[in-house]
């Protein structure tokens, strides 16, 4: 077999064994690998009457890599997580970066499969087909980066490590994993799930060659990518691409400021009104005052990951999402004070957007006389970077009553602290909305607002491309869509690019480097999986393997009761001022909308999959 490995790795916690699965070429040309192949195991391996609890030992969580990792390809590196979401009722699939994915398939795997619970911490170690169950005792209450650093100290040869942090162990909602020191599977609270099965890390490594069929025309590929890539950014710097490779997702900042869709205060408002604020984002400041050397993943010539320029003992520079859920969308306009509170969730193990969403969604509740101080014996205020980093540490902790109900989700607190603070909720099912607002792309937001995986930013193309008739060509789409509007154009295009999308998370690849109109051309991406697999797909062939990926999800997502969000309060609201001000969502087009899309999906009026 070409790209992939043909076994797959399951590891029972709770008996201590390891299985050896082999699949054959079908199997994987039905299903390539990320999350599709992630959500399928998902499907072989849950278990037992707990299973609807995600803590419980019969959820399985599922490290899945790609077709085109394990040799230098540009943006090849990603590895995909699943499991039945602790934060979202029904399963969620994060991705990450760095070497984790390539490393599944140089121990020979195309995934792992972890099942069952420990009794006591413990981490796994595995080489090749080697797995051995460690003491974790040590590590267990230690920051992720400790960690990470005690076994990476201890490691020989390559290998890569996924660790939990103390929110992970306590089972915070929106905890997530960390891989190697940069990178985040950050959504959908996979570290809680981890920390259920009392898994504080996993390393691993091997020595197992990975073949493509055709290696030189993969190369020859990713060559020319790189040489494409290089010319356009030397005849535009200043493009989206090229302020990633400049300033990394940190310079989306000013982009997102200048045209109104940065979240401020909770989402109340799409820009920050600030000279001072204005100045720092600026990417020549930024330049030097925030953005420190390339840190990218193996092989990528685009290179988005940065250091920090200030803190050498910062985990990477702060992703943009991080800056705002945690910098303006708490009224934060001070860079250092938001790229504090980023760290201190890394370190603790904690998604900082949905850290942010709770936080801003408390802070707009005593804005408006919503929640009482005296009553709660605690109180915060937009703005006040200090209380936001006590906070966090209160939450990763499970330190008290505002720690607790924080660390257990956004129904939970909306349950425990009124239905009048329901109108602060910036969350989809759950999950914390990421900084691409949805009254200035309501196609994207239409989106958060459906599973499976509500609220993720990555699962469709942004509304750009809906008034770009030369991008929608290559999907046969000869409707156009305003990029402000909802109606059924834009939820057709949705769609469309929501399967390519899935497709492409089913090669486990980043989608800065496969984004329709990025780098690879659809022609590209075909060749390559190709000449990796030595399968022979067509372009719609490749697209009917996202169609049928996300039908899976679907069904599971639905059949675990996750359920679509209604059209949140705020969303009816005009923004109120800066360039987007007037956009708004009417619940008039959302019912349009959603009709649409349940009925070409095929789904029934509720949402279900036949
Ligand atoms: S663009 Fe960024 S996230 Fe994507 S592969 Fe390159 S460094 Fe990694």
């Amino acid at each position: 077999m070409h790209g992939f490995m043909g076994k797959i790795l399951v590891v029972d916690l709770t008996g201590r064994k390891t299985t050896m699965l082999a699949k054959d070429a079908a199997y994987y040309r039905a299903h390539l690998g990320g999350a599709f192949l992630a959500a399928r195991l998902f499907e072989e391996f849950m278990a037992g009457e707990d299973m609807q609890d995600p803590f419980g030992p019969g959820n399985p969580i599922v490290f899945a890599t790609g077709p085109l990792a394990g040799v230098s390809v540009c943006g090849s590196t990603r590895v995909n997580v699943l499991s039945l979401s602790p934060e979202t009722p029904g399963i969620f699939a994060s991705q990450a970066g760095g070497e984790f994915g390539p490393d599944i398939k140089r121990a020979g795997f195309d995934a792992l499969v972890v099942t069952g619970a420990s009794e006591t911490p413990v981490f796994l170690d595995i080489r090749n087909d080697r797995v051995i169950f460690e003491d974790a005792a040590a590590l267990w209450g230690q920051d992720r980066l400790s960690a990470y650093n005690r076994l990476k100290a201890e490691t020989t040869g390559n290998a890569s490590i996924a660790t939990i942090g103390p929110a992970g162990e306590n089972r915070v909602r929106h905890a997530n994993v960390m891989f190697e020191p940069d990178h985040y599977a950050g959504r959908g609270g996979l570290g809680a799930v981890m920390g259920a099965k009392n898994l504080k890390a996993i390393r691993i490594g091997g020595n197992r060659p990975v073949a493509f069929h055709d290696a030189e025309t993969v190369k020859a590929i990713n060559k020319a990518g790189a040489a494409s890539f290089a010319a356009s950014y030397k005849k535009n710097p200043a493009s989206f691409l090229g302020v990633l490779k400049t300033y990394g997702t940190f310079g989306l900042l000013m982009l997102n400021q200048d045209v109104g869709n940065l979240p401020v205060n909770n989402f109340n408002q799409a820009q920050v009104d600030d000279d001072r604020f204005q100045a720092d984002i600026d990417h020549e400041t930024i330049g030097t005052t925030a953005v420190g050397r390339r840190n990218p993943c193996k092989g990528c010539y685009l290179g988005c990951k940065k250091n920090s320029a200030t803190d050498a003992g910062h985990t990477a520079l702060a992703e943009y999402e991080s800056m705002a859920l945690l910098g303006p969308n708490l009224g934060i306009t001070d860079l250092t004070q938001a790229m504090e509170a980023s760290e201190i969730c890394n370190r603790l193990g904690m998604d900082t957007i949905s850290t942010g969403a709770l936080i801003s969604y408390l802070m707009d509740g005593f804005a408006h006389g919503d929640l009482d101080e005296k009553e709660l014996g605690f109180t915060i205020r937009f703005g006040q970077a200090d209380a936001v980093c006590d906070l966090i540490r209160k939450i990763a902790r499970r330190e008290g009553k505002i720690g607790n109900l924080l660390a257990d989700g956004i129904d939970t607190c909306c349950r425990e602290l009124g239905p009048q603070t329901f109108r602060h909720r910036r969350f989809a099912k759950g999950m914390g909305l990421p900084a691409h607002l949805p009254r200035v792309k309501p196609g994207i937001g239409f989106g958060y607002l459906h599973g499976p995986n509500p609220g993720d930013h990555m699962k469709a193309e942004h509304d750009w491309i809906a008034s770009s008739p030369d991008d929608l060509k290559g999907f046969n789409i000869d409707v156009t869509s305003d990029v402000f509007a909802l109606d059924p154009a834009k939820v057709t295009i949705y769609r469309a690019t929501q399967i390519y999308y899935a497709a492409m998370d089913s090669l486990s690849v980043c989608m800065f480097i496969y984004g329709p109109g990025n780098i690879l051309s659809f022609d590209d991406i075909v060749r390559l999986v190709n000449a990796a697999t030595g399968f022979d797909f067509t372009f719609d062939e490749l697209m009917a393997v996202g169609e049928r990926a996300i039908q899976l999800q679907r069904r599971l997502y639905t059949a675990f009761g996750g359920r679509d969000e209604d059209l949140l309060p705020y969303m009816e609201t005009p923004i109120p001022g800066g360039p987007t001000k007037g956009n708004r969502i009417s619940p008039e087009d959302f019912a349009a909308a959603r009709a649409h899309y349940y009925k070409i999906w095929g789904w029934d009026t509720g949402g279900i999959p036949g």
